[in-house]
């Protein structure tokens, strides 16, 4: 399936690597070198069959490994990509390949946007949340010390190829927290999306490869229609930060033991009850919100935090605009906003339904 729009460059999904060689075809990089960049787990499954492609279609294929895991999304990662990409005397024609994660796809993309000033790369995410999030909109970066996302660039990529069929070889762990920002994508845009959620989560739960792919394919729109209405992050792309405000504060009290996408679903049951209590919403969608979240194996309460610590480090996060917490919230289902009014005193009580 290829998507166009206003983007400049092409959204492909398929079910294989196959249609993989007709894409980068498109791209002319026969005079050109390419280093796939991917992690540890990612590379004995599915490299060989990339660098194969990869090298019938470009001057050279090369390959940078290095070890999964956020905690290797850094500056060090990003210095031995660049002496790779020295020592292979890569120059500004060049490209990179993100094969993987987002851990890969945005360390991959900040090397591609700052070596040389920017050289071109093309994005094949493997992970779920990857596939419908990370890898759409140009945002690329790593951590640094203990911030998150501190450092980094917006660059878009060439063509970002989705392979669904990657996707059956994902934890479930990693598969559920994909599915918090998919739940999250039908809660802001689409009340049918979230309805078919639901309907289909037997078959979206054991990986059918045609309910995923559509799955894929919806969520890939909302997130490409809502980042080119607003690349810049002025204000529609800021729903996208739905359940995030609070999330990001307990995935980082929770020591990122908890999952991005999981930590997301909790923040949109508390976003839902703050709605829920501002009379925006029916109350019966909150335990309707809770049920879907429990047939996608996601967790819907976490032990051991207290709302003050909660809010205390979500205050103390970058999404504090001159001390103002920018909030989003549902007035409908599939509808969202943003809001700086919410009061502490709101928060601790939405915190109340997640926390035991
Ligand atoms: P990840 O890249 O760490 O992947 C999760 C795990 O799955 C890793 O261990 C990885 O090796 C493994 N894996 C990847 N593909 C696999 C496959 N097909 N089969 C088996 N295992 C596979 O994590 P993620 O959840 O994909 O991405 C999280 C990162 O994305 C975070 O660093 C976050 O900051 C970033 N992110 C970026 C944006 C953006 O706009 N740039 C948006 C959201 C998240
Ligand atoms: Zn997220």
């Amino acid at each position: 399936v290829h998507m166009n729009g206003a983007f400049i460059y092409e959204i492909v999904m398929e079910t294989g690597f196959d249609g993989l060689k007709e894409e980068l075809k498109k791209l002319n990089l026969g005079e050109r070198k390419v280093c796939i960049v991917t992690d540890s787990n990612v590379a004995p499954l599915y490299l060989e069959e990339v660098e194969t492609i990869v090298s019938s279609c470009c001057k050279k294929a090369e390959h940078f490994i290095f070890p999964a895991g956020e905690e290797y999304k850094n500056l060090d990662t990003v210095r031995n990509l660049y002496e790779t990409l020295i020592l292979k005397q890569f120059d500004r024609h060049d490209y990179l390949l993100a094969l993987g994660g987002g851990v890969v796809g945005d360390l991959c993309g900040f090397g591609a946007a700052t070596y040389l000033r920017g050289i071109s790369f093309i994005q094949v995410p493997t992970t779920l949340l990857s596939q419908v999030d990370s890898s759409i909109g140009g945002k690329t970066g790593v951590d640094f010390d203990s911030y998150k996302n501190m450092v980094g660039a917006f660059h878009m990529p060439k063509l970002v190829y989705s392979n669904t069929a990657a996707l059956k070889t994902l934890s479930e762990e990693q598969f559920s927290s994909g599915m918090g920002e998919i739940i999250k994508h039908g809660l802001i845009k689409d009340a049918s999306y979230y309805q078919w959620l639901m309907e289909h989560s037997s078959e979206i739960r054991s990986r059918d490869l045609a309910v995923l792919s559509e799955m894929v394919l919806v969520s890939n729109q909302i997130k490409r229609d809502v980042v080119e209405k607003d690349p810049t992050e002025q204000g529609e792309r800021a729903l996208l930060n739905l359940g995030h405000t609070l999330g990001h504060a307990i995935e980082k009290l929770s020591d990122f033991r908890l999952v991005h996408g999981h930590c997301v679903g909790l923040g949109c049951i508390a976003a839902m009850a703050i709605s829920i209590n501002r009379g925006l919403i029916r109350s019966e969608e909150l335990p309707r919100l809770v049920s879907v979240m429990k047939q996608f194996d996601m967790p819907v309460t976490v032990n051991g935090l207290s709302a003050e610590q909660i809010i205390l480090t979500t205050k103390s996060d970058k999404k504090m605009d001159s001390g103002t917490i920018r909030f989003i919230l549902l007035e409908q289902i599939g509808k969202a906003f943003t809001c700086k009014t919410v009061t502490e005193t709101e928060m601790a009580e939405a915190l109340h339904h997640i926390l035991t």
